[in-house]
């Protein structure tokens, strides 16, 4: 039997999550104090996702680069391919905040927003 430790970020408690795993199986997760860390620490032993929040270029706006973040989790094994779309795009200024800037990115259902606006130069 393998153990995995996490620890929680549901909420500000900050509990340690054992989460016991037979193979690919959750069999025992330890440490929770509500439902919510159980279903993080599953979700983290068997397909953790993360926010993602990068930068992209922009033309003739007020500032070069406008924040962007992904608005819902994405799969952390495709951060990178997330972070190289994002990389790859270069939006025209004005944009407003939580625009869209990359519908449905590299497919996966979640779209890239931007956190502020972004007005022209
Ligand atoms: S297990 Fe529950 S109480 Fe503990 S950090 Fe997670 S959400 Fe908060």
């Amino acid at each position: 039997m393998e153990e995995k430790n996490f620890i929680c970020t549901a909420c500000p408690m900050g509990c340690k999550l054992i989460v016991r795993m037979e193979g690919d199986e959750v069999v025992k997760i330890l440490g929770q104090r509500c439902r919510r860390g159980e279903t993080y620490g599953r979700q983290e032993a068997i397909a953790p996702q993360r926010m993602v929040a990068s930068t992209v270029r922009v033309v003739g706006g007020l500032h070069p680069l406008l924040p962007v973040y992904t608005k819902g989790t994405i799969p952390k094994r495709r951060i990178g391919d997330v972070l190289a779309a994002i990389r790859a795009v270069e939006v025209k200024a004005p944009v407003k905040a939580t625009q869209v800037i990359i519908p449905n990115v590299i497919g996966t259902g979640v779209d890239v927003i931007a956190s502020r606006d972004m007005p022209e130069k």
